[in-house]
């Protein structure tokens, strides 16, 4: 029978009680979280008050194993969708909670299960490595996960005599062919942020600020990464900024990260790279669904809360779980 709570959930993706606009929600979550022996990891590219509150900020990599180390009763997972969903695959003893049901991924749903597993039937010779963002049914599907940290080694673990089929991002897949040499058959995917960069805006920019270094995510187009003067995942564009000696750079990602970046390196100025209309579209709208209120009420009440099929969660564990081991090895 469906509940009042799922019905809410269903149609709203939180539960709408009305929250006291006099209260401190930074010492209400902050209390909460004690009071229920909870953690929360966030995703660098969250609000910076949500980031301010994390036990943990990181990239996809880091957040899975931050999720395996925690030995809290709660994970709040301030990301997306698919980020808590592999936090409770990795972790299914323990509660874990999404401020917004509704924060999806636009990459994750250009993979449909059903169309991902008629495109893999087709080649039943390959390894499947499918990009952390998918859901836990495509994850079902695939050989081994990775992320924007890990591709190349989990790449080259592969014998050479093995064909590889890569999804679901297809910017992400042209680089690591052009990384590692490897001849990948690439899934159609893309993110809605990363594709949005204008080049014209960013040759622009670089006139502007000729000392400027212009750092990228790999899901960005080819025609920006060509561009870049350094490519890797969130953490590796963080920690690249800080053994770098440049003073300026434009970044080619979600805007969240700029948060981390301007606490850690405050000397250092810190520019967005443009995307190609007037919108502020290099923020991320599923990320950006995730707001204070909201995690107060999802620790409070303990819901949104996420829940998988036990089937499944084994099937989409066992190729996280060779992600993590090839990453530790
Ligand atoms: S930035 Fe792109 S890949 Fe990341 S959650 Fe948003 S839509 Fe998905």
């Amino acid at each position: 029978m469906i509940t009042t709570v799922e019905n809410e959930l269903a149609t709203y993706g939180y539960l709408q009680r009305p929250v006291d606009p006099y209260l401190n929600l930074v010492e209400e979550i902050q209390a909460l979280k004690r009071e229920k022996n909870a953690v929360i990891l966030a995703h660098y590219y969250q609000e910076s008050e949500i980031q301010d509150l994390a036990d943990y900020i990181g990239d996809s990599l880091g957040l899975s194993q931050e999720a395996a180390r925690t030995d809290a009763r709660m994970i709040v997972f301030a990301g997306v969708h698919f980020m808590a969903e592999v936090a409770k695959i990795i972790c299914p003893d323990k509660k874990v909670v999404l401020p917004d049901l509704k924060a999806g991924c636009s990459l994750a749903d250009s993979a449909p299960a059903d169309a991902f597993r008629r495109f893999r039937e087709q080649y039943p010779d390959h390894v499947v490595i499918s990009y952390i963002n998918c859901s836990a049914e495509v994850k079902a599907l695939s050989d081994i996960i990775c992320t924007s940290s890990n591709a190349e080694k989990i790449i080259r673990s592969v014998p050479p005599e093995k064909p590889i089929i890569f999804a679901p991002d297809k910017n992400l897949g042209k680089y690591l062919i052009k990384k590692t040499g490897r001849d990948m058959l690439l899934w159609n995917g893309s993110c809605m942020v990363h594709e949005i960069f204008s080049v014209e805006k960013i040759t622009r920019l670089k006139m502007r600020y000729p000392d400027a270094k212009l750092i990228a995510h790999p899901e960005c187009e080819e025609a920006v990464l060509s561009m870049a003067d350094y490519i890797g995942s969130t953490t590796g564009l963080l920690n690249f900024v800080g053994r770098d000696t440049a003073n300026t750079y434009i970044v080619a990602t979600e805007a969240g990260i700029l948060h981390q970046m301007e606490k850690h390196y405050p000397d250092k100025t810190f520019i967005p790279a443009p995307p190609e209309n007037n919108c502020a579209c290099n923020n991320c709208p599923h990320m950006k669904l995730n707001t204070l209120e909201k995690l107060y009420l999802c620790l409070k009440y303990e819901q949104p809360e996420i829940v998988l099929d036990e089937d499944l969660r084994q099937r989409a564990y066992r190729p996280l779980a060779r992600m993590l081991e090839i990453s530790a090895g």
